[in-house]
């Protein structure tokens, strides 16, 4: 479903251009949830944003298809309308916006480009009450401005709803999990199974901490480190990591 050979990417920064991806490769087949686990600075979000196609950075070397198409050849819209979905580290307000008209004006949109039909109001809000339901989310919840005055856990739990109505094949998530308690980590966890494990699609985790994972459950787990993929496993990779952290895990993958 995504393939991603070699690549090299930079971000334009204060400081001029600096190499932030240093020749990453990875493949996700349908199916799967892969998680990304990483030290901080690594390049996890900068991977996430050049696969979304966020403005400041350029991609200098290899190549990523998704579901066969070249991704670098989509704008960022037509990526998500093809069914690349995007969960933030750091979710966005959007004031005089509600997350009703929000998230069907971004339905919509998708539809169009797909070639369908738009949902009615009606239908719509049938939708995003079945959705906003798995995630424990209130439908006045809903009716606000986009994350205005929402708490970190609910900023994260509206853009699970988000994913929901969307319904897309592939999704990238940035530490979804970051300024979770305990309860909405459960409840997060549980949206990412039902919203997206099935045969057809697949997610790309990018988390640092095992909780999550013992709630979505990976079946491959990577080590980003430096721009790089430096090691690939199973789940166990991820308790090797908890237990003994990256210096060693990455120490013996040098060796
Ligand atoms: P991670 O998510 O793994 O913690 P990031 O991808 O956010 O790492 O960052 C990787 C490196 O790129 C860091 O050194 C960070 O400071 C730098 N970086 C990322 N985005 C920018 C930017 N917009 N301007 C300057 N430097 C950036
Ligand atoms: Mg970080
Ligand atoms: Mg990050």
């Amino acid at each position: 479903m995504l393939k991603i050979e070699n690549l090299h990417a930079e971000v334009d920064g204060a400081q001029g251009k600096k190499a932030i991806l240093k020749g990453l490769s990875l493949e996700v087949p349908a199916g799967q949830v892969h998680a990304i686990m990483g030290p901080n600075g690594a390049g996890k979000s900068t991977l996430a944003n050049v696969l979304g196609g966020k403005p400041g950075y350029e991609v200098t070397g290899g190549s990523v298809t998704f579901k066969g198409q070249d991704l670098f050849g989509l704008d960022p819209h037509e990526r998500a309308a093809t069914g690349l979905f995007l969960g933030f580290q750091y979710p966005v307000e959007i004031p005089g916006v509600s997350n009703v008209q929000f998230l069907r004006e971004a339905l919509n949109s998708q539809r169009k480009y797909r070639g369908e039909e738009p949902l009615s109001g009606g239908e719509f809000l049938k939708l995003a009450k079945a959705k906003a339901g798995l995630l424990k989310m209130d439908m006045e919840m809903l009716k606000r401005q986009v994350n205005v005055g929402f708490s970190g856990g609910e900023k994260k739990r509206a853009e699970m709803v988000q994913m929901g109505i969307l319904d897309p094949a592939f999704a990238v998530l940035d530490e979804t999990d970051s300024g979770l308690d305990i309860d909405a980590l459960r409840i997060v966890g549980e949206g990412i199974n039902s919203i997206m494990r099935a045969p057809d699609k697949a997610v790309l985790l990018i988390t640092h901490y095992q909780r999550l994972l013992d709630v979505v459950k990976p079946d491959r787990v990577s080590v980003l480190a430096d721009g790089r993929i430096v090691q690939t496993g199973g789940p166990e990779l991820a308790l090797r990591l908890e237990a003994e952290g990256y210096d060693a895990v990455m120490a013996e993958a040098a060796a």
